[in-house]
């Protein structure tokens, strides 16, 4: 791997033309950065998918100070949801253990492209197509991958996920960790040729479902929705239970605030992303809800709404 940052850079905007491919005219890529001192606010930028060379210039400076993420469809609006995409020209994966050789060598076709996100073990596949996919069919096919490969089936199969470019820097670390480039083989396969012989998934569902992780005593899920969309969002939930969704471009609120914690809030503005404090917690920190991440995701959660680590509540004062 070439180590300069000249060569950082070539290959960044060379994995940001993978991403682009063929795109007609107008496509957009989506970029969205988070500085660490600043959580919450996740900010987003787009840019043609030609100009790849100035994107990737963008994103090594703000990887200095904030964790980039970048959509891997290209969008057809500047939004990030996913009725912004029409197509894409990559399948992915994403893998939060350490890859299980006897897995991945069962796969028809390689990951051309591996990316090892800053996580031990952690590492997004992504194969590149010939031809692009739809949304549905996009999910379909991720879905297979993921099934294949015992890896994260939830929403990061979406058509509208972001990941983490290469060259960047993981500030969920400290110090924070390199986002390296694994392999780098750009040569396109179709969608047949790397699912063949693979089970077909389930679609994936339309909407997630709110998921509890705890038993019905977890004092984090007693916490009406409106308050802790206001801690962690910084944005006042209106008298019509809406807010701005933060994950995208969102000029009429369409993020639902439910009043029943079960139900928790959901986005109808096409990301589709919607749950418990878990899941609004684990989108805007950028943690998985399950395992490590999931257990920081609740430490995190009982320091600021003052439970104990393990999610029992603190004896109130009396
Ligand atoms: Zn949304």
């Amino acid at each position: 791997m070439p180590s300069t940052a000249t060569d950082h850079a070539t290959e960044l905007a060379r994995y940001l033309a993978m991403l682009g491919a063929s795109e007609p005219a107008g496509g957009l890529l989506e970029l969205r950065y988070r500085n660490p001192s600043q959580p919450g606010t996740m900010r987003q930028r787009f840019h043609h998918v030609g100009n790849t060379t100035r994107m990737a210039r963008e994103i090594t400076l703000l990887a200095a100070h904030s964790d980039v993420y970048v959509g891997v469809a290209p969008r057809r609006t500047h939004s990030g949801g996913r009725h912004a995409v029409s197509r894409s020209w990559v399948l992915w994966a994403d893998i939060d253990q350490a890859p299980d050789d006897s897995r991945t060598a069962a796969l028809p076709v390689d990951p051309g492209v591996v990316i090892a996100s800053g996580t031990p073990g952690h590492q997004h596949l992504y194969w590149p197509l010939r031809e692009p996919l739809a949304p549905d069919e996009l999910e379909q096919a991720n879905a297979t991958l993921a099934r294949a490969l015992g890896a994260d089936q939830g929403p990061v199969l979406g058509a509208a996920t972001i990941l983490r470019p290469p060259h960047t820097l993981n500030h969920k670390h400290h110090p924070p960790t390199r986002v390296t480039l694994e392999r780098f083989d750009l040569r396109p396969h179709t969608a047949t040729e790397i699912l063949t012989g693979l089970p077909a998934a389930p679609a994936p569902p339309a909407r997630p479902e709110a998921r509890v992780h705890t038993n019905g005593s977890d004092p984090l899920l007693t916490i009406a929705p409106a308050r802790y969309i206001e801690v962690l969002t910084g944005q006042t939930v209106g008298r019509d239970h809406k807010i701005s969704c933060p994950f995208h471009d969102d000029s009429t609120p369409s993020l639902h605030v439910y009043d029943d914690p079960a139900k928790g809030w959901c986005c109808y503005g096409g990301c589709r992303r919607g749950g418990t404090i878990y899941d609004l917690a684990g989108a805007v920190w950028q943690l998985d809800t399950r395992g490590a991440d999931f257990i920081e995701i609740r430490r995190r959660l009982s320091r600021l709404f003052r439970t104990s680590d393990e999610g029992q509540a603190v004896p109130a004062e009396r």
